[in-house]
């Protein structure tokens, strides 16, 4: 599936932790403007990655939510891979200090000579971490409550609000010096007193935009808070009703607690994803969270979201 928008979502995982051959587990990748973000990165991440076309020399930078086999098992792998396909440049894996502890040596063990450098990022579990910020596209982290200690991602883009005209200020020679002023909002006076409305020289560019993701956490105020307003929600739906005795002890959330979290947060539109291996489709759990928020999909692998 294709998208023309510059900010997609793309879902190469969104089971949990049992195998079903229905999904994989848990991975999503960010395309902005063709720098590619990886979110969690379980079994299978590397060849849904190629299935989907998403080049391995885009992407910069891994974000690993938890310590849970099917948010990174798929970690090694693609890792090695990124140096068979030589890729250069940096790769940033941000993820929880024991992970690096662990991770490292395996990595290093299979991967001795890389092709490009890694970097490994230990993330503060209490959240309220910049992780990247391009001027164009912010990450921060934010608490999920899990089992184990575990981040939420969220994705913030930002940039001059109007988009300027270059044959429209060449026409009116609009001195250099004066350009940020004309993309911030400001008519241009000519030097001879002519005053040139900004709307001929620039254009609105889309408001800005905003992703976040949860998953793994049990349903929390905490979380709505911490994503208040993103275009976009990416939030766990682990249990349908008939189950939900299980959420709680298992950390996890059902799909109308999703859709309470997203109409709390008032977000734009919700995705809901990591399903037990106990349904054989998300009919259910989609129903379920549009009963409270309906402007709700279900992640499945291969889907392209625009955000
Ligand atoms: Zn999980
Ligand atoms: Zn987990």
């Amino acid at each position: 599936m294709k998208s023309s928008s510059d900010f997609t979502l793309h879902i190469l995982g969104c089971g949990s932790a049992f195998p079903t051959p229905r999904h994989n587990p848990s991975c999503q990748v960010i395309d902005h403007r063709g720098s590619l973000y990886m979110i969690d990165c379980g079994e299978g991440a590397q060849a849904t990655m190629r299935r989907m076309k998403l080049k391995f020399s885009r992407l910069r930078h891994i974000f690993i939510s938890h310590l849970h086999g099917d948010h990174l098992l798929g970690l090694p792998g693609l890792l090695s891979t990124l140096s068979l396909s030589q890729v250069a440049g940096t790769v940033t894996v941000h993820i929880h200090a024991e992970g690096e502890r662990l991770l490292r040596p395996l990595v290093d063990m299979l991967c001795p000579e890389r092709s490009y450098s890694l970097q490994w990022d230990i993330l503060n579990p209490a959240g309220g971490e910049t992780l990247v910020d391009t001027g164009k596209l912010k990450v921060t982290t934010f608490p999920l409550f899990h089992r184990v200690a575990c981040c939420g991602f969220r994705f913030d883009t930002s940039g001059p609000s109007r988009r300027l005209l270059g044959d429209m200020l060449d026409h009116y020679q609009v001195p250099v010096a004066m350009r940020a002023d004309i993309a911030a909002g400001a008519d241009f006076v000519t030097p001879s007193g002519d005053v040139i409305p900004n709307s001929w020289l620039s254009v609105p560019t889309p408001p800005p935009r905003s992703y976040a993701y949860c998953s793994d956490t049990v349903r929390s105020r905490a979380v709505a808070a911490a994503v208040a307003g993103v275009t976009t929600l990416y939030h766990e739906a682990t249990y349908a009703d008939a189950d939900a005795s299980l959420a709680v002890p298992r950390g996890h959330s059902t799909a109308r607690q999703a859709g309470e979290v997203a109409r709390q947060a008032g977000v734009g539109k919700l995705i809901i994803g990591h399903y037990s291996k106990r349904y054989n489709s998300t009919d259910t759990l989609l129903g379920e969270a549009r009963e409270v928020f309906p402007d709700t999909f279900a992640a499945d692998e291969g889907k392209v979201f625009d955000i």
